[in-house]
C-alpha cells in the first residue's frame, strides 16, 4: 500500500505507529514470516477506529496479537496488518465479577489481574501466550476451560471503523472455532454470510474488547493453580525453541499428538523445522526454519497421519501470506 492511498491520512489525527515494509518474524512466536506490506499500531481504540476509516475500503487489513497461532508465509502479506498486542491495553474491574479487557492485553496478565481481585476461574489464561483479541477469534483455552465461556459481551470494529457491542449469541462457538451466525441478527442488523476461513487474510471486523463474568474466590488459590499449570506446561511443552502452540486440532475424541507419535512423526525435520521430541503435536523451530519448511512439515504429517490410520487431522494455526 502507497501512503498517498490512505485518505486523508495527512489530515487525519492518527496518533499510532504506522511502519511500512515490517517483518512479520518480528510479530509471530515461530520466528518466521516475510514482509508485510504496511504495520499499523494503534495508540488506542479510538485511534484505531481513526485509522481503519482512513483505509480505502478494498484494503486488506489484518489484525494480529502475539503472533501465537500464526504462520505467516515467506512472501509475506500484501496490505496493512493492525498489531493490537501492547496497543489496546486497559484492563478494569467493572464490579466484583465482572472484567472489561482490550484486546491487546496478553492471557498471563489478565490472570494475574483476576487472581488480584479474587476471581476464580481465569487460571487457565495464563499458561496462553495469546493476547485477548487472538483468544477471543480462536476461541482459546485448555484444562477444561475456554474464552467464551466468560465472555459477557465483546466490542468490534468493523472494517469501515463502526464500533459494535455483540454477544455470544452472535457466533458460532465451538472448540477453537468462531465465526458470526450467519442468520443471528446484531443490533437490528442482519449478519452477512462472511465466515472466515482459517486460510483468509481479508478480515471484515476485529475484536477489540470483552467484557468477561467469573466467580468470586481466593487470589491465594487461584496464584496457586497458576503455579501448578505453568510448570506442567513447562514438563510437557518444547518451550525452549519458537513454536505456534498445538498445530492441529484434536479429533473428536482423540489426541492430535498421540496420532502423530502413533505414526512415528515425532523428530521428523524439513529445513529448520522439528515435529517436537518433547510434544508431537508442536512443531520447533530450531532455528533458520522458513515458513515454507513448517508448512511443508505440517503437510507432511497430515499426510502421513491420514495414510496410516484414516484420520484427517486439521491445523489449529492460522496460515496466512504468499509463498516466496
Ligand atoms: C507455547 C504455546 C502454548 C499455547 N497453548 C495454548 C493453549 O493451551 N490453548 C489454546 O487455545 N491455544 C494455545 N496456544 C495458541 C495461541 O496462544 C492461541 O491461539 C492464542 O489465542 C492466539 O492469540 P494471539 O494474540 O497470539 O493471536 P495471533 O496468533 O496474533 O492471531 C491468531 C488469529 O486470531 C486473529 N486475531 C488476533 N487478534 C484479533 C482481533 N483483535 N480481532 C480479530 N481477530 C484477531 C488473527 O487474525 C489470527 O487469525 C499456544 C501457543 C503457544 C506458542
Amino acid at each position: 500500500m502507497n501512503m498517498s492511498e490512505i485518505r486523508n491520512f495527512s489530515d487525519t489525527a492518527l496518533r499510532g505507529e504506522l511502519r511500512r515494509e515490517v517483518r512479520m518474524s518480528k510479530h509471530t512466536s515461530w520466528r518466521v514470516g516475510g514482509v508485510a506490506d504496511c504495520v499499523y499500531q494503534p495508540a488506542d481504540l479510538a485511534d484505531l477506529q481513526v485509522f481503519l476509516r482512513s483505509l480505502p475500503s478494498d484494503e486488506s487489513v489484518y489484525a494480529v496479537g502475539l503472533g501465537s497461532n500464526l504462520l505467516v508465509r515467506d512472501g509475506g502479506l500484501r496490505g496493512t496488518v493492525i498489531l493490537l498486542h501492547g496497543a489496546l491495553t486497559e484492563l478494569r474491574c467493572i464490579d466484583t465479577s465482572t472484567l472489561y479487557v482490550e484486546a491487546g492485553i496478553a492471557g498471563a496478565k489478565l490472570a494475574r489481574f483476576a487472581a488480584l481481585h479474587n476471581l476464580a476461574g481465569a487460571a487457565f489464561f495464563a499458561g496462553i501466550p495469546g493476547s485477548m483479541g487472538g483468544m477471543l477469534a480462536m476461541n482459546a483455552g485448555c484444562y477444561g476451560s475456554d474464552t467464551w465461556q466468560h465472555v459477557e459481551s465483546v466490542q468490534v470494529l468493523t472494517r469501515s471503523g463502526e464500533l459494535l457491542t455483540r454477544t455470544a449469541q452472535d457466533y458460532e462457538i465451538g472448540y477453537r472455532h468462531v465465526v458470526k451466525s450467519e442468520t443471528g441478527k446484531v443490533k437490528g442488523k442482519e449478519l452477512g454470510s462472511h465466515h472466515l476461513s482459517p486460510f483468509t487474510f481479508h478480515q471484515e471486523e476485529f475484536f477489540v474488547s470483552a467484557t468477561l463474568k467469573f466467580s468470586r474466590g481466593e487470589g491465594d488459590i487461584e496464584r496457586q493453580i497458576i503455579k501448578a499449570w505453568l510448570s506442567t506446561r513447562i514438563a510437557t511443552q518444547p518451550l525452549n525453541l519458537p513454536n505456534a502452540g498445538s498445530v492441529f486440532r484434536n479429533p473428536v475424541g482423540d489426541h492430535a499428538a498421540r496420532l502423530i507419535e502413533l505414526c512415528g512423526l515425532k523428530g521428523k525435520q524439513i529445513g529448520g523445522a522439528q515435529v517436537s521430541v518433547k510434544h508431537a503435536n508442536f512443531i520447533v523451530n530450531t532455528g533458520g526454519a522458513s515458513a515454507a519448511d513448517i508448512e511443508n512439515l505440517i503437510s507432511e504429517v497430515r499426510a502421513s497421519v491420514a495414510a496410516q490410520t484414516g484420520v484427517e487431522l486439521h491445523p489449529e494455526v492460522r496460515i496466512i501470506g504468499e509463498a516466496a
